[in-house]
């Protein structure tokens, strides 16, 4: 297999910088070990910054569509028994993107490999959404085993912070 750059970890931030590479004509090739959607809780609310990276890449109307829009957050810490009250507002910053938003962790991988599906320097290896140019066709595996380059994943804390994270979102929702 020839390719300019090869990322090991098909997430957010390994096809967000594929996408960014190949759409400068960087050929490009992401591996991914899993066969589907992650087991693990991986959190949904975008900052304004992202937003404005997810606009530079051409995908932000399929983002923003299926996302939710958060203006503003009240926080409530406990202290002992006293609550603290404090709210965030997003609308006093400045850019195009004055608010935060939830967006499935998935679906947010789908329009990252749609994208990377019409980018023609993109190449993914080893999940089932896989895209491959049809002169690696007969290079394609499925399930990528163990890779020796550094993986991007951090998963002792994913999977103790996977079971609070849904619900503190929930409330938040
Ligand atoms: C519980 C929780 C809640 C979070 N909430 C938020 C939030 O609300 N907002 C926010 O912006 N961020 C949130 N984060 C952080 C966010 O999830 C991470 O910053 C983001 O997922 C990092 O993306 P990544 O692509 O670098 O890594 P990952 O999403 O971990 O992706 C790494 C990928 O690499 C693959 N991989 C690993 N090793 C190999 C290998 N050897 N070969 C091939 N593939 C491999 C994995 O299968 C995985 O798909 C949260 C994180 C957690 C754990």
């Amino acid at each position: 297999m020839k390719t300019d750059v090869l990322i090991s970890g098909g997430g957010i931030g390994g096809l967000t910088l594929a996408l960014k590479l190949a759409r400068c004509g960087i050929d490009v090739t992401v591996i991914e070990r899993l066969p589907g959607p992650s087991p693990v809780y991986k959190g949904e609310l975008l900052q304004p910054k992202s937003l404005e990276i997810f606009d530079s890449l051409g995908v932000i109307e399929p983002v923003l569509s299926h996302g939710h829009r958060i203006a503003e957050l009240e926080l409530m810490e406990l202290k002992g028994k006293r609550a603290e009250h404090s709210s965030m507002s997003y609308s006093i910053l400045p850019g195009k993107y004055p608010y935060s938003l939830m967006i499935h962790h998935e679906k947010l991988k789908d329009i990252l490999r749609a994208k990377g599906g019409n980018t023609p320097a993109f190449t993914i290896w080893g999940t089932p959404h896989a895209k491959r140019s049809p002169a690696r066709r007969s290079q394609w595996k499925t399930g990528v085993k163990k890779n020796p380059l550094i993986s991007n994943a951090n998963s002792s804390l994913e999977q103790k912070a996977g079971v609070l994270l849904p619900v503190i979102t929930w409330v938040l929702k």
